[in-house]
């Protein structure tokens, strides 16, 4: 279902972006645009402003930024029709009929329907759970496990009853039909027709979407079994690797605490949850995913892995640091003593231990070298070989070029690589996305592409002024040519603003959003960009100009001096090689880049200054 577009256009023309906002946060007028603490990061000066001329927030502080629409998405955690819906009600726009969008419809309905069966069944469950005989065996588990009645009942566990069909026959009872029920992924099909109950004799875990649906179950048996744990199919209503267990009771202590710490099974998060720690979310059997590691990075940007400490554990998460870094998450990874799961840990220890213990977990590059180093001899070649083999990935995978660099120098003090040129060598593979550091899986590799080298300066500033003054528009874009900014993190922004220029619209957050695709990560820096006062209203017009020519300058400055740093190497290459013709030719190049740059040569202090 679809809202019609004339309907989207007028919402956008009548909805207050201050009003809105101001429902959820005390705003304070100050200038153009009003300021409040910001609602999505802790923080006791106000760097979170709105601008109602601009229709935008924009957090200076965490950066979170963008429409109207954003911000209730973000504050309400719900989809873009949702956030619609709330905007016009709350603007007092009517809400017209939608759109009939079939399949998408059709896909809904069962997903509902799925969630429905998943209801009736879980309420069920529970109730059996209760009061069942049969189910004494669960509750004297949870008794073991120490775990409350309350805490059953926050994340509504069940029995399911020792029976071939007692649940199928409960929700025929309710007036589901064989194929509803079979679509369910409640019971399994059999191949002569039929079906049976999936989950029997099983202590039951409610798994829910981030609304508190209960969209699948993980069942544990109570007796001697091979399978421990089973779950639930895939079905409409549920994609593997697409939930965290648990993120619906946890996401606001999550977002309070500012870190979330991943645990792998139901009672690693079940127990904790009990006795306090409630920014925790589960990945749940199988290995984590993107999805997830985006997931979580709503909610926060660090994450504490605490996985098992066995062997299995470890592997788990050396793959999970990988996917997490590739989502540009800060990542510690948390090791509890003699391999305990932290259900048990707590358990035994205590919560005050484990907070002791998390506050003790290692920044990943620290546990991937602990783990690279064990049982090899660092003063053995082939050992040390493959010590940085298993560790360059981990370095290659992390996106801030900083932390980056700041990772390879922790790596190289503690793999002892002393020599310059073996460490040059190095750090030139990892930043170059060859060589051995380029192993560290798909995930990895694609972050390097899309990790941007962070603007510069004068690329922000040219942009602020592009974005903020027709005048500049009108002026500068003209002299511009495509190899001004094609390389640039920004490429796509620039590329917009002549798009808009040349059919003569006006510049504004959502014809500028429309053009630059979401995955871009340039498009993080709209919000930004459009808040900036590079050119302040009190500022002489005649000034605006002249410092726009200065930051192409500057561009150009630094695009002449990338280019003469790739000579540099491409000629001490050729002499290595002694390629005498290729020498001069390179030569040849490079003195016609070095005129340029001198004609440059004013700026050009400025360009060092931006490029530091
Ligand atoms: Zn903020």
């Amino acid at each position: 279902m679809r809202y019609p577009q004339t309907f989207l256009d007028d919402l956008k023309r009548q909805a207050d972006i201050v009003r809105v906002v101001g429902d959820y946060v005390q705003l304070k007028k100050k200038g153009a645009n009003w300021m409040a603490c910001c609602p999505f990061h802790k923080e006791k000066t106000p760097s979170f402003s709105v601008s109602p001329a601009k229709e935008i927030f924009y957090c200076f502080g965490c950066h979170k930024g963008g429409s109207v629409f954003n911000f209730v998405m973000e504050m309400e955690r719900v989809s873009f029709p949702e956030a619609i819906k709330l905007v016009a009600e709350k603007s007092g726009v009517p809400l017209p009929k939608l759109i009939d969008d079939s399949r998408f419809e059709a896909r809904r309905n069962e997903a509902d329907a799925v969630i429905e069966l998943n209801k009736w069944a879980l309420e069920w469950w529970e109730q059996q759970l209760e009061s069942s005989g049969e189910a004494r065996i669960a509750r004297d588990y949870l008794n073991r496990r120490e775990i409350t009645d309350e805490t059953r009942k926050t994340f509504r566990m069940g029995y399911a009853p020792d029976s071939w069909d007692a649940l199928s026959i409960h929700l025929r009872q309710k007036g589901a039909t064989q194929d509803q029920i079979e679509r369910s992924g409640l019971v399994v099909k059999k191949e002569e027709g039929g079906s049976y109950d999936r989950f029997r004799g099983r202590l039951i875990f409610p798994v829910m979407d981030i609304q508190g649906k209960p969209i699948a179950f993980g069942g544990r048996t109570l007796r001697d079994e091979d399978a421990k744990y089973i779950n639930s199919p895939e079905t409409a209503a549920y994609v593997k690797g697409r939930n965290l267990f648990g993120l619906n009771l946890t996401r606001d202590e999550i977002r309070r605490a500012g870190f979330v710490i991943l645990v792998e099974g139901f009672l690693d998060l079940i127990v904790p949850y009990q006795f306090g720690v409630r920014n925790v979310v589960a990945s749940l059997g199988t290995a984590l995913t993107p999805d997830q590691a985006r997931l979580m990075s709503r909610f926060a940007r660090k994450v504490v892995v605490n996985y098992d400490g066995d062997n299995a554990g470890v592997q788990a998460a050396k793959k999970a640091i990988a996917i997490l870094l590739a989502e540009d998450l800060e990542v510690k990874i948390l090791v509890l003593p003699d391999g305990s799961d932290p259900d048990e840990f707590i358990r035994k220890s205590g919560v005050s231990e484990y907070q002791q213990q998390r506050g003790l977990a290692q920044p990943h590059i620290q546990f991937v070298i602990d783990q690279a180093v064990r049982d090899r001899k660092l003063s053995n070649p082939a050992d040390k070989e493959a010590a940085i083999d298993e560790v360059l990935p981990y370095i290659h995978a992390v996106r801030s070029r900083l932390q980056k660099h700041e990772y390879f120098d922790i790596a190289m003090d503690s793999l002892r690589i002393v020599d310059a040129s073996l460490k040059r060598e190095l750090w030139h593979s990892i930043r170059q996305g060859t060589g051995e550091g380029a192993r560290a899986g798909e995930s990895a590799k694609t972050t390097i592409k899309r990790a941007a080298v962070k603007p510069t300066v004068a690329e922000i500033q040219l942009l602020e002024l592009l974005l903020d003054d027709e005048t500049v528009r009108r002026n500068i874009l003209p002299k511009m040519e495509p190899a001004d900014y094609e390389d640039l993190p920004t490429a796509s922004i620039f590329r917009a603003i002549v798009a808009i220029e040349n059919e003569g619209a006006g510049v504004d957050f959502g014809r500028l959003s429309s053009l630059i695709d979401e995955t871009d990560s340039a498009a993080e820096l709209l919000p930004m960009l459009l808040m900036g006062d590079a050119a302040p209203d009190n500022e002489n017009q005649d000034n605006v100009r002249p410092k726009a020519e200065k930051c192409l300058d500057a561009l150009r400055l630094m695009n002449i001096n990338g280019k003469i740093r790739e000579l540099h190497a491409e000629i001490s290459e050729a002499e290595r090689a002694g390629d005498e013709t290729k020498l001069v030719r390179l030569s040849v190049e490079y003195s016609e880049l070095n005129r340029l740059r001198k004609s440059f040569e004013p700026q050009s202090q400025i360009a060092q200054a931006e490029n530091a």
